[in-house]
């Protein structure tokens, strides 16, 4: 059985007229699942009979909401989706004064195995096809009861590791005839897997491109981050140098500060020489405590002479607002709890 979710618009269309039916019908259905319908019976304009021929061969996708938290702090609300396989994946939507911003996840477990995150622990289990990546947004949107404007792939998974349907996700949910998000309204994070950059300049897709970066040189990069054994820092820099240029797009980087690691004076100075050239935003992290990880956040004064000294250097940066801080609202949590992974 096909999920029609997973279909982008040109395939949906080749697929309805292969059912012997008029293209127009794709729009219709288009339409109909971009609104985040739960099955073929809702779609009111749609023939009986087609809705029948549609039963037959193919099915609407939906998500289970396992559990939802409010933050009685800030509004955030964090959702754990329970999958038909019986996997689970989180989502998360903040109020920013610009509008609703959702956080999703691109797989079920990640296997970047980045030392310091929840996601990694117990390993990939499988990618998400375009349409589960789409249902966070179908599904939390119709929950809030609000249009979400903004779109961060930073949940669970790695974006890059599961390329094509999240290409596929992109273009569905930037389509004129689906929720149309704009492309600028659209962050990618990736722990740096170079080549997936390089494809992703070339989609011309002008989405911002966010780097999980960490570390200002190969040797902390490589005791935190495994990936930077395969692509190095410098590599990794000049794939973010080609993407700016190809897409006219700023780059920013995301830098989860952990106490004695990457959190010195020398780490600030070697990170401001390292990506002076690129004139990216540095977004400043203090590490969220996971329960197996021994890392830890410094003190606020510490945190706050990372930032100093990386904007004495001429750096854009700015310590990242803790949002849901009361829901344990960072990704992998929550999920890592109920499915009892360790
Ligand atoms: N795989 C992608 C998407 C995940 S984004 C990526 O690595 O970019 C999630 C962000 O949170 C990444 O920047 C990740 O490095 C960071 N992160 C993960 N665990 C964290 C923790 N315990 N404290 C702070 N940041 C963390």
């Amino acid at each position: 059985m096909i999920d029609l979710k997973d279909f982008e618009y040109a395939e949906l269309e080749e697929f309805i007229v292969g059912l012997g039916e008029k293209k127009f019908r794709a729009a219709q259905i288009f339409k109909w699942l971009h609104e985040g319908v739960t099955s073929y019976d809702e779609m009111t304009d749609i023939s009986k009979s087609l809705r029948e021929k549609l039963k037959e061969v193919s099915y609407v996708s939906t998500l289970e909401t396992e559990c939802k938290l409010v933050s009685k702090i800030d509004g955030t609300v964090k959702y754990l989706f329970r999958l038909p396989d019986g996997n689970c994946i989180e989502s998360v939507v903040m109020r920013y004064h610009h509008g609703l911003t959702i956080c999703i996840s691109s797989q079920i477990g990640c296997r970047m195995g980045c030392r310091f995150c929840a996601s990694t622990i117990g390993g990939l289990y499988r990618s998400l096809t375009a349409g589960e990546i789409l249902n966070q947004v179908l599904f939390a949107q119709k929950d809030m009861g609000e249009r979400i404007s903004n779109i961060v792939l930073m949940g669970i998974g790695e974006p890059l590791d599961n390329y094509d349907n999240v290409v596929k996700f992109l273009h569905n949910v930037n389509h004129e005839k689906g929720i149309n998000i704009g492309l600028r309204h659209i962050t990618l994070s990736t722990c740096g897997v170079v080549p997936g950059i390089y494809r992703l300049a070339n989609e011309d897709m002008p989405i911002t491109l966010t780097i999980s970066l960490h570390a200002p040189n190969d040797e902390i990069r490589d005791s935190i981050m495994p990936i930077n054994h395969k692509y190095k820092t410098d590599e990794l820099l000049k794939a973010c140098k080609y993407y700016k240029e190809k897409t006219n797009r700023r780059i920013s980087f995301e830098y989860s500060l952990i106490s004695g690691v990457n959190d010195s004076f020398d780490n600030a100075q070697e990170l401001a020489d390292k990506i002076k050239d690129l004139q990216a935003h540095v977004n400043l992290i203090p590490v969220n405590k996971v329960e197996e990880r021994e890392f830890k956040k410094g003190t606020k004064a510490e945190i706050n002479s990372f930032l100093k000294h990386l904007t004495d250097c001429g750096v854009n940066a700015t310590i990242r607002r803790e949002l849901g801080s009361d829901i344990s609202a960072s990704c992998g949590q929550l999920r890592k709890k109920t499915m009892n992974i360790s």
